[in-house]
């Protein structure tokens, strides 16, 4: 196994009825004031906004509202969140809703202090001073409620970029699965897809770590399984519970021990596409992509994609292991190629490329893709 090191300070409360304690953990921390950040306001209807803000009044804390957080979030609407906070001397951050509200409320929680939030995102600077960020969990999938990851994008440059910082760490974050009883099924389906790509991102770059890659296989199985049964009762707290923890185990550090940095190409080929296209989301991105990069890659490491094929997904082989992974996410209603997706004009691949290519210096673990090789996933997966 190589080396690695593993840190992770978040705080997790989890599970039915916790939500309430926010207001009480905000205040152990000593934070006097905080940003109440959220997305379209679906907060309102389902209880949670009443209870968050009578818990935040039960302890004595101030808050700011800032909704509107979309998907694919801007930072700038990180910024105009950066001029509220500045002008009501807030002290912190509480991020209400799913991947995307709690990405932006890191872009807060690690660059409140910087001239220039982007600046960060584009590794001009390192932010090394931050505000605490605290989370109520309202979707799983991306895992965010418990790493140093924030993914923002750029309306005016048309850009999406990723900034690890150990300042992203939320202090405490709070996970309700049965809130997510009311999730409509794409966002649900959504949400335990990006898991699922979380855990293969890891696994491909994998022969003998042996922990890892029996944490992994068990959390893909888990979320397969927890999917399934939501698709037909949504309403059951078990399945929403294992799919909440799975996708928080999925990328939290535990299933990336040992695994010298797993693959993650297939992710920045998505943002190379919702960069251009923000109306395509995550989820649906990476289904669309990942057969193609798993066809592309295979024989790299053929022992260690017929073991998934097996140990996942019950196949023989490791075609028929892709066949049934793309069986599986049509059934769920996700694209698996890119011609699905609605929306991408054939003739901007080239265009996807050469944005895809600006995100990050290396493309890919397993192996470091370069432009011909990008441009044939895309030609693959169209
Ligand atoms: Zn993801």
């Amino acid at each position: 196994m190589e080396n690695f090191t593993f840190y992770n300070p978040t705080k997790i409360l989890f599970g039915r009825n916790t939500i309430s304690q926010i207001g009480n953990e905000i205040k152990a921390s000593g934070v006097k004031s905080v940003l109440l950040l959220a997305g379209g306001g679906s907060i309102k209807h389902n209880g949670v906004y009443d209870t968050i803000v009578a818990s935040l009044r039960a302890n004595g804390i101030d808050f700011v509202e800032h909704f509107g957080v979309r998907p694919n979030p801007l930072v700038e609407h990180s910024n105009s969140g950066r001029a509220l906070m500045q002008k009501h001397n807030l002290d912190g951050i509480l991020a209400v809703g799913g991947g995307s509200v709690i990405d932006e409320g890191k872009s807060l929680a690690s660059c409140y202090y910087l001239d220039n939030i982007w600046d960060a995102y584009e590794k001009k600077v390192v932010p090394d001073k931050g505000l605490p960020l605290f989370v109520v969990l309202t979707l799983s999938g991306t895992g965010t409620e418990s790493n140093m990851n924030s993914v923002l994008s750029n309306a005016a440059l048309q850009k999406k970029m990723t900034l690890y910082s150990p300042l992203h760490f939320p202090k405490v974050s709070i996970i309700d699965p049965s809130i997510q009883m009311s999730l409509p099924w794409h966002q649900t389906a959504n949400g335990g897809i990006d898991a699922i790509t979380h855990c293969m991102e890891n696994y491909f770059t994998g022969t003998y770590q042996e922990t890892t890659i029996g944490i992994l296989e068990s959390l893909m199985r888990t979320l397969i399984k927890s999917l399934d049964a939501l698709q037909v009762s949504p309403n059951n707290y078990e399945d929403r519970a294992n799919l909440a923890w799975a996708a928080v185990l999925a990328l939290n550090g535990v299933s990336g021990a040992g695994m010298n940095g797993g693959d993650w190409a297939t992710h920045k080929l998505q943002h190379g596409i919702s960069a251009l296209y923000p109306e395509v989301a995550h989820a649906p991105g990476l289904s669309a992509l990942f057969p193609s990069w798993l066809r592309y890659n295979y024989k790299l490491n053929e022992p260690q994609f017929a073991r998934w094929a097996k140990n996942v997904w019950h196949c023989d082989s490791i075609e028929k292991g892709i066949a049934a992974m793309e069986l599986k996410f049509k059934s769920w209603g996700s694209p698996i190629c890119i011609r699905e997706l609605g929306c991408v004009a054939k003739e901007r691949l080239g265009e996807i490329v050469e944005n895809t290519l600006g995100i990050a210096p290396v493309i890919g673990g397993l192996k470091k893709l370069d432009r011909a090789d990008i441009a044939k996933i895309y030609e693959m997966a169209w």
